[in-house]
């Protein structure tokens, strides 16, 4: 006779087990007595239709019917999310495009004004004056 628990594996043992409080007496294969002996006892969802199991589904990482997808649609989720976690970590600083404006503009000006620094002290005025034109231009787009 097959284990009356899973109703896969052929039956072993004859063992007294709780259901909601009450002692029943049940054929048991040996995997479904391990089980309930150690108190190990996994939730494992079935697909009614395709005979999946949860263990199949995080196996193949793909459902394989439409019924899988109401059956086992929180564990579709959670791997979808842990799919999608692990293609993010490989995002490293962000690219200058994204950044806001105002902090290019930050950026832009910080460099300039060392240049014009740089540009007073060797006492080229004419390279100082475009500076001061760029450096002009930029705050009046920082503030807009
Ligand atoms: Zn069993
Ligand atoms: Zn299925």
């Amino acid at each position: 006779m097959l284990c009356e628990r899973c109703k896969q594996r052929p039956a072993v043992n004859e063992i007294v087990v709780l259901e909601q409080g009450i002692p029943v007496k049940r054929h048991l294969c040996r995997q479904c007595t391990i089980e309930l002996m150690t108190g190990y006892v996994p939730v494992v969802k079935h697909c009614p239709t395709c005979q999946m199991t949860q263990n199949d589904l995080v196996r193949l990482r793909k459902a394989g019917c439409a019924t899988c997808y109401t059956v086992f649609r929180d564990e579709l989720i959670k791997m979808t999310r842990q799919y999608q976690q692990g293609h993010d970590q490989h995002v490293g600083s962000i690219p200058v495009q994204l950044r806001s404006p105002h902090e290019r503009i930050e950026e832009r000006l910080e460099k300039l004004a060392g240049e014009l620094e740089r540009a007073v002290e060797l006492e080229d005025y004419e390279r100082a004056a475009r500076l001061q034109k760029e450096i002009k231009q930029l705050k009046g787009q920082g503030e807009a």
